[in-house]
């Protein structure tokens, strides 16, 4: 985390969860000898002592997603798993209880966690959430989960301009029909929010393949939409969204479509002293269909090989109205237009699925990297079409369209 982030924060580190003997998530460490070598054992410790201290509900399918991000290499995740789920299980007696208060009285985690709400209070009436934009040319940092891992050299020696805590740029909102979205929201921030869970029901089932908690902790969707990686993830969910954005250079504001904002190999519309304030969209529709789908070498922490979203109007068996984007396969994140324009009007059919499958490679220049050929990445395009309407239309039991 970029020290220009914790301000306003309050940081423990490994020590300051220490009691006079182990506590009770250390040892459930040792009790299930889940330390190996140990290099990783204090991560794992904190990342549970989070887990404790969140509201999600204490389930043992919870406490293993709060290691999501840990990595272990001496091969002990099933003994670390075990661990987690016995600091689930000292969890189970929790009902309305505050978890800072709950786990001090327990003695999970030591007293002073009961007063830590208070004083993070405490601390945010010092912070200046406002933003300011004096420094044109001082970088841009969100979450920094990107630009530290491409800059980190260069930024030691750079201005920066923390964007993660500023309030202007935070918050998920509903206006009627449009939803706004601050750009320093974070993934998780997307991931709990009751507007995103009702429109899209799947949104967690999408956020899951994206990094892991620490990261979805940290990133924002600014970072991801500015950063113009080919296989942003979430760029493709907006990209199919139709959004708009907001860019504020200091004096004015602009808002262009999220689609027009990429224009070559991390080339954007976008000035350097530009800011990207929000994403809007429209809601969906009831009649409107959405889905997303990533292929990556491993289902989980990786990134993408190809991805693609569509947001669909059906009128009984006529679609009336499509969006699709794909990621990996071209110099940047985009909208499919040739198969747009081939699927509005067409019956819902299996040929159709297989026509509009091929339309699609008109619309994609794919090159051949470490995440695939070419070849590969057609294909991965093609398949994640089929899955689309595999998934959004099981009534046509298209299932066998895979296999095609
Ligand atoms: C371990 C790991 C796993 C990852 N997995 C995935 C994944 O599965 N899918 C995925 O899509 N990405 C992934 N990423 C990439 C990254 O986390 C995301 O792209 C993230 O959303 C970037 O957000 P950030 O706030 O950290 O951006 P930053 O690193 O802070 O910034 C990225 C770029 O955007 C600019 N920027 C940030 N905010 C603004 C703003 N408001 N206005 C103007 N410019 C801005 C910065 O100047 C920089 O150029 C992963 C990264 C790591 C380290």
């Amino acid at each position: 985390m970029p020290l220009g982030n914790v301000h306003g924060k309050h940081i423990v580190t490994i020590e300051g969860i220490n009691q006079d003997e182990l506590n009770p998530i250390q040892q459930a460490m040792v009790e299930e000898s889940a330390t190996q070598c140990g290099f990783c054992t204090p991560g794992f410790v904190m990342s549970l002592a989070g887990f404790c201290l969140s509201k999600n509900a204490a389930t043992i399918q919870n406490a293993h997603a709060a290691i999501d991000g840990n990595i272990c290499r001496c091969t002990g995740y099933k003994s670390i798993e075990r661990a987690a789920a016995r600091v689930a299980q000292l969890l189970e007696s929790r009902t309305n209880e505050v978890p800072t208060q709950f786990v001090a009285d327990r003695g999970i985690l030591p007293g002073y966690f009961s007063t830590i709400e208070e004083r993070l209070l405490g601390l945010s009436a010092h912070l200046n959430g406002e933003l300011r934009n004096d420094f044109p040319l001082a970088e841009r940092v969100g979450g920094g989960t990107d630009v530290y891992v491409q800059k980190h050299d260069a930024l030691k020696e750079s201005s920066i301009l923390f964007l993660a805590e500023k309030a202007s740029l935070k918050g998920i909102r509903q206006e009627g029909n449009t939803c706004d979205i601050g750009a320093a929201s974070t993934v998780t921030d997307l991931m709990e929010s009751p507007i995103l869970q009702r429109y899209f029901p799947d949104f967690k089932a999408y956020t899951k393949l994206i990094s892991s908690t620490p990261i979805r902790n940290l990133a924002t969707i600014g970072g991801n939409l500015i950063n113009a990686s080919p296989i942003g993830d979430f760029t493709i969910v907006f990209l199919a969204l139709d959004a708009d954005i907001t860019l504020n250079d200091g004096t004015q504001s602009r808002s262009l479509p999220l689609r027009d904002l990429y224009l070559g190999y991390k080339t954007l519309d976008r000035q350097p002293e530009e800011i990207l304030e929000k994403i809007t969209f429209d809601l969906p529709s009831p009649s409107s269909r959405f889905n997303f789908e990533k292929v990556s070498k491993r289902t989980h922490l990786d990134i993408a090989s190809v991805n693609s979203a569509i947001q669909l109007l059906v009128d009984g068996n006529l679609i009336t109205s499509v969006k699709l984007s794909a990621g990996g396969v071209a110099p940047i994140p985009r909208r499919l237009t040739n198969t747009e324009a081939f699927l509005t009007g067409k019956p819902l059919t299996e040929a159709v699925i297989l026509e509009a499958t091929q339309v699609a490679q008109t619309d994609i220049a794919p090159i051949s990297d470490a995440r695939g050929t070419e070849a590969y990445k057609r294909l991965l395009l093609s398949q994640l079409i089929k899955a689309h309407f595999i998934k959004l239309f099981p009534e046509l039991k298209v299932e066998s369209l895979l296999a095609q």
